[in-house]
């Protein structure tokens, strides 16, 4: 057999990638056309690929490396609890070690009476969990009509049926339907949605048609309420500051759980250790994945309030469990994540230090002539590309495509920064370093700049 490493030529490596490796959320003709990049190695904030380019990570890989790469720890971490236990299941009143440390430490960083931990192993399994665990739950106590979840357009909650199915990607839902009993309603998306409203205003209304939904559907048939804190895949939508108070007023009146996706808020990227903290509201439960482990190994879950926990625990088995529930592995790495980013005091960094820079310098491409506005909040910030900054128009061109030639700028000027419709997208590392933060925004207005001109000769810069 042809032994197959990093060494191997590029090209050779990319047509096995391509005769036999089905990608997610790739545009596949694209990557027919071109190959894939071959990412062979990483440090810090920065990734090297196959052919020698050394490349800032603007997105933590997919929101996910809090801590940076080549953290030594969690490796040696990894290592020593695959000799000492590298598997065992937490059914059938088993445990271990790694499980229980890791659900008692989560229990201690989040808030309020969120003092309950269930594994899974992605945040999308996690949101298959909470989707059970909710029906499961008003089942329990007699009322298994309550069974409707309500969450929001372009939300994003995971790819499984049921995280697919909570989210509001019509591209996903298009491929295939949704799971029965899910309902959606407005997103708090005042800049391409909020018309002549203030984002006040607009907050508010959006809110309540939350409030509208469980009137139609009757609250008697609805369970819970899902959203992310700060929406991410969405386009780092955060939300107008009327709005989650009155999503928590309304929720708190007629009796309806309040799941908030923390995959990507979680772990300090908005300046606390969960996005539920800076936007203020109190949800019964968490899904976690993503910064728990910085991504080092898989690993998601659920964190829930003693009220719904107490119900579950109480009424015979939960029928539900991932074989990889509390793997031993990826508990000790994320319990040592954890540990990482207490002891460097990331949050705080986050939230004092590191945050506030970012937020100058991402702050200071407003003024391109490509870029309506900017926004970020703590580790995650987004920025709206239009042709008409007074009127946050949008493009004449099919949505994305000046999204997508911006970020082929990026990624020739060896910068990860993703593009959603026409809104660019940022999430360093945590860790990422003031020098580095300035690094980001030079490339990112570089390729501002590139994109610009190259729409200008195409004609590209006109208003829908
Ligand atoms: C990434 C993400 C998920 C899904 O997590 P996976 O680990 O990819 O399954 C769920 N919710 C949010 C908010 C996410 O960003």
């Amino acid at each position: 057999m042809t032994v197959i490493n990093t060494n191997t030529p590029t090209a050779e490596l990319q047509a096995l990638d391509a005769a036999h490796h089905m990608h997610p959320f790739t545009e596949n003709a694209d990557l027919a056309r071109k190959g894939a990049r071959v990412i062979t190695r990483a440090e810090g904030v920065w990734l090297n690929d196959s052919e020698g380019h050394r490349i800032l990570d603007g997105m933590a890989g997919l929101w996910c490396m809090n801590v940076g790469y080549g953290r030594k720890s969690l490796v040696d971490v990894a290592a020593r609890q695959m000799q000492e236990l590298p598997y065992y299941n937490t059914f059938f009143q088993t445990t271990h070690v790694p499980a229980l440390a890791l659900a008692a430490k989560i229990a201690e960083l989040a808030p309020g009476d969120l003092n309950h931990v269930f594994f899974a192993g992605s945040g999308s399994e996690a949101n298959d969990t909470n989707l059970r665990m909710v029906r499961h739950y008003w089942q329990s106590l007699g009322k298994p009509e309550k069974r409707i979840i309500i969450g929001r357009n372009n939300a994003y909650h995971g790819s499984t049926m049921a995280g697919m199915s909570l989210g509001g990607m019509g591209g996903m839902h298009d491929q295939g339907g949704i799971i029965q009993d899910i309902h959606h309603i407005g997103q708090p998306h005042w800049y391409s949605e909020g018309g002549d409203m203030t984002p006040e205003e607009f907050g508010l209304m959006r809110a309540r048609e939350l409030e509208e939904k469980i009137l139609e559907l009757g609250a008697d048939r609805v369970g819970a309420f899902i959203g992310e804190p700060i929406q991410g895949a969405g386009g780092v939508i955060i939300p107008p500051s009327t709005y989650w108070p009155e999503i928590q007023r309304i929720v708190d009146k007629y009796d309806i759980l309040l799941i908030a996706d923390e995959v990507i808020c979680g772990f300090g990227r908005t300046g606390n250790w969960f996005g539920s903290q800076t936007m203020g509201i109190k949800p019964h439960i968490m899904t976690i994945a993503k910064g728990l482990s910085s991504g080092y190994v898989p690993i998601g879950g659920s964190i829930v309030c003693d009220k719904v926990a107490e119900v579950v625990g109480k009424n015979g088995d939960f029928n539900h469990g991932y074989t990889y529930s509390g793997h031993p592995v990826a508990s000790a790495v994320a319990l040592e994540n954890l540990r990482i980013i207490q002891e460097e005091k990331l949050v705080e960094r986050v939230r004092d230090d590191i945050g506030p820079f970012m937020a100058e310098q991402w702050g200071s491409l407003g003024d391109h002539p490509l870029v309506g506005e900017t926004r970020i909040q703590g580790l995650m910030g987004s920025i709206a590309l239009t042709p008409n900054k007074e009127k946050r128009a949008k493009f004449a061109s099919p949505e994305g495509t000046v999204g997508y030639r911006t970020r082929e700028r990026c990624f020739a000027n060896n910068l990860v920064m993703r593009h959603v419709g026409d809104r660019m997208i940022v999430s360093p590392p945590l860790v990422i370093t003031h020098d580095e933060v300035a690094e980001l925004v030079k490339r990112a207005r570089k390729s501002l700049d590139e994109a610009y001109a190259g729409l200008k000769a195409d004609g590209l810069l006109k208003s829908a």
